[in-house]
């Protein structure tokens, strides 16, 4: 079997992983993400070791954080995109990467190779159409229809969607751009932001999370209309602090459909953690790695 390297890159550490699925894992490490070149040649010493010890690598696969430009014949194609990450935009990743190393490269967001890990290996194996959310620093949803990443001239950028307020809720939001997005409401740093602790410490009957899951719900309206996912995954840090989100999500999310579409009616097993749990990302990182082997 090909042996593959993967490299989630998020907003506070980047997981660096090799093997060739999550059941041939042989090294896994973390490095913290500070600037882009010492945390990138930080990422090349641990690849670097890795060849040495265990041989040479088959592909590499880079889920990164984004916004991302995934389009190929863009000049910035494989860079991350203008963020608010300081200091990470117009990152080139993947030309660096596939020189630094000579390998296949395969290249996509944080969100879309945790939903295609979960549909090779976790709970949407089988399945064309279904969507991969995370809560946690940010919002974001790795959207799968006809068994791809949803891809126009950008990727999908869900958990900025704008929706309807929780009567009577009128704080302002936190995300730069839109205040009260989905994410201005209801990532970590939102959560900890009105409630001036962090979410991992509120009590599960703190009013906070009546807001939170109520956006949440909000957005799940939204994709079961747009593209009728067959699943949905909930994960990222603060869906695996708070499992009793799940409840409310559900019960949110019938009550605002209110009877319109026929979305699955047990939605026990419709709206579920991933089977992978935390092994999701760096999965998905191994997954695109596998994507990008020549003749797939
Ligand atoms: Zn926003």
């Amino acid at each position: 079997m090909s042996l593959l390297a993967g490299l989630e890159l998020g907003g506070t550490k980047c997981t660096c992983i090799l093997g060739s699925g999550p059941e041939d894992i042989r090294a896994r490490e973390v490095v913290p993400t500070t600037q882009p070149e010492e945390t990138l040649e930080r990422i090349e010493r641990v690849l670097e070791g890795w060849r040495v010890e265990h041989g040479p690598l088959a592909a590499l696969g880079v889920a990164s954080f984004g916004p991302l430009d995934l389009q190929p014949g863009s000049p910035t194609y494989g860079h991350i995109a203008a963020t608010v990450k300081s200091g990470w935009s117009h990152t080139e990743l993947l030309g660096r990467l596939t020189r630094r190393f000579g390998v296949p490269v395969g290249f996509n967001t944080d969100v879309n190779a945790a939903a295609l890990a979960e549909g090779r290996w976790g709970c949407a194996r089988g399945l064309e159409n279904f969507v991969y959310i995370t809560v946690g620093t940010g919002v974001g949803a790795g959207l799968i229809v006809a068994g791809r990443p949803a891809l126009g001239f950008s990727h999908s950028e869900l958990g900025h969607v704008r929706v309807i307020r929780m009567p009577g809720d009128s704080w302002a939001g936190n995300c730069p751009f839109h205040g009260d997005c989905v994410e201005g409401l209801a990532s970590g740093p939102a959560i900890s932001a009105r409630a001036g602790a962090p979410a991992e410490r509120l009590p599960a009957n703190h009013l906070v999370w009546e807001s939170v899951a109520f956006a949440l719900g909000q957005l799940l309206h939204i994709l079961v209309l747009a593209t009728a996912p067959c699943k949905i995954i909930l994960g990222g840090g603060v869906m695996t602090a708070r499992p009793h989100l799940f409840v409310r999500l559900r019960e949110n999310l019938h009550a605002s459909l209110n009877g319109y579409i026929e979305a699955p009616s047990d939605l026990a097993s419709y709206i579920v953690p991933p089977a992978l749990g935390t092994l999701a990302g760096p999965a998905g990182a191994l997954a695109l790695a596998a994507d990008a082997l020549p003749g797939i």
